[in-house]
């Protein structure tokens, strides 16, 4: 089809490096990930890999399997797939000191998976020297670097692939979600040299579907044109937003992110017996009742994901509802008094 083959190529232009790339389609983000996980095994003839705590990369085995987000997410479905080794997001001492001193010869693992920003995970933007010393381990020991950008890609953070923001090149990029705005499609982007398969060693049906892919290639030319540079300019001022109120709220704590992925920790109030997560998943739902569609992530962030078309106006009115969800929930409770009277009924 033709959509396919030209969004193939548009994708292979767009992903970061001068080598020649191939590109290969699937439905969903999870089968991105596990067309990843395949590669890589395939390519370098390992099997071990590596991924982190609080990482989410979908729901089919090899992503559940590489996830380590909540329990939930696990339980009951086990056994998974063996020789996953899960490290502190952020930390690349625990890999080199510990896990491939101690646990996994570095010479036996295939890939080392990671989320450029951690997004079920909590919004977690990594130390600036991560990502580049990641890239060096691997480079250090013939590991593919498997970046998924499922959620932080396409144009989300200001740039095409988050990993841009620190220059560096991962082996296999995943992608999906906002690729073909809401039409099912995912890909995985890798050098040519790398996607070294047999024909036939991995297929799907309906991935790369000339619907989807034609989808992607005009979302493609909007992003380019007007959502990237658009999420620059509205996530900050989302975040300054958000920052001025976390001045006047004690409610709200840090706030980070890139572009319009932008996370906000919540603070349990002095003396409150509820966990910041049971306030944040108050603000949600009465954030909700108001008109403003949040959700949460990791233990007590609110995430900030809106279209990439938002304006000015919609940032404001955004803003407005969550002052006041925060003032209200900061109002002092009202004195406890006598007990209204209830009438026995009958
Ligand atoms: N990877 C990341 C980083 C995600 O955030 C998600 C979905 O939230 C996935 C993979 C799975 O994508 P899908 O739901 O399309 O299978």
């Amino acid at each position: 089809y033709e959509p396919q083959i030209d969004l193939a190529e548009r994708l292979a232009r767009l992903a970061p490096g001068g080598d020649p790339k191939k590109v290969f389609f699937t439905n969903s983000g999870a089968e991105a990930v596990e067309a990843a996980l395949k590669l890589a095994r395939y390519h370098t003839g390992r099997q071990r890999v590596v991924a982190f705590y609080g990482a989410f990369h979908g729901r089919t085995f090899g992503a559940m399997s590489l996830s380590g987000s909540k329990l939930q997410h696990r339980r009951g479905f086990e056994p998974l797939v063996p020789e996953i080794h899960h490290v502190p997001y952020g930390d690349c001492d625990a890999i080199e000191q510990k896990l491939f001193r101690h646990i996994a010869p570095p010479d036996e693992v295939a890939a080392i998976f990671v989320e450029p920003i951690q997004g079920e995970g909590g919004y977690i933007v990594p130390p600036a020297d991560f990502h580049p010393r990641l890239r060096a381990l691997c480079d250090r020991h013939g590991i593919l670097l498997v970046a998924d950008e499922v959620q932080s890609g396409v144009g989300r953070t200001g740039r095409m692939f988050a990993m841009e923001h620190w220059g560096v090149q991962p082996d296999i990029v995943c992608l999906a979600k906002g690729i073909a705005s809401g039409m099912p499609l995912g890909a995985i982007i890798a050098s040519a040299k790398i996607m070294d398969w047999q024909r036939g060693s991995h297929a799907s049906t309906f991935g790369g579907n000339p619907v989807s892919c034609r989808a992607a290639l005009v979302t493609l030319d909007l992003v380019e044109r007007e959502y990237m540079p658009n999420a620059r300019v509205r996530g900050a001022e989302l975040m300054a937003g958000l920052r001025g109120l976390a001045g006047r709220h004690a409610l709200l704590g840090e706030v980070r992110g890139l572009g319009l992925m932008v996370g906000a920790d919540v603070v349990a109030p002095v003396g409150s017996t509820e966990a910041a997560g049971a306030w944040r998943d108050r603000i949600v739902q009465q954030a909700f009742e108001r008109g403003l569609l949040l959700l949460g992530c990791g233990d007590r962030t609110l995430r900030f994901s809106p279209p990439l078309c938002i304006t000015a106006e919609h940032v404001a009115i955004a803003l407005g509802i969550l002052d006041g969800v925060l003032a209200s929930l900061e109002e002092p409770a009202a004195p406890a008094g006598p007990l209204p009277r209830v009438a026995a009924a009958g």
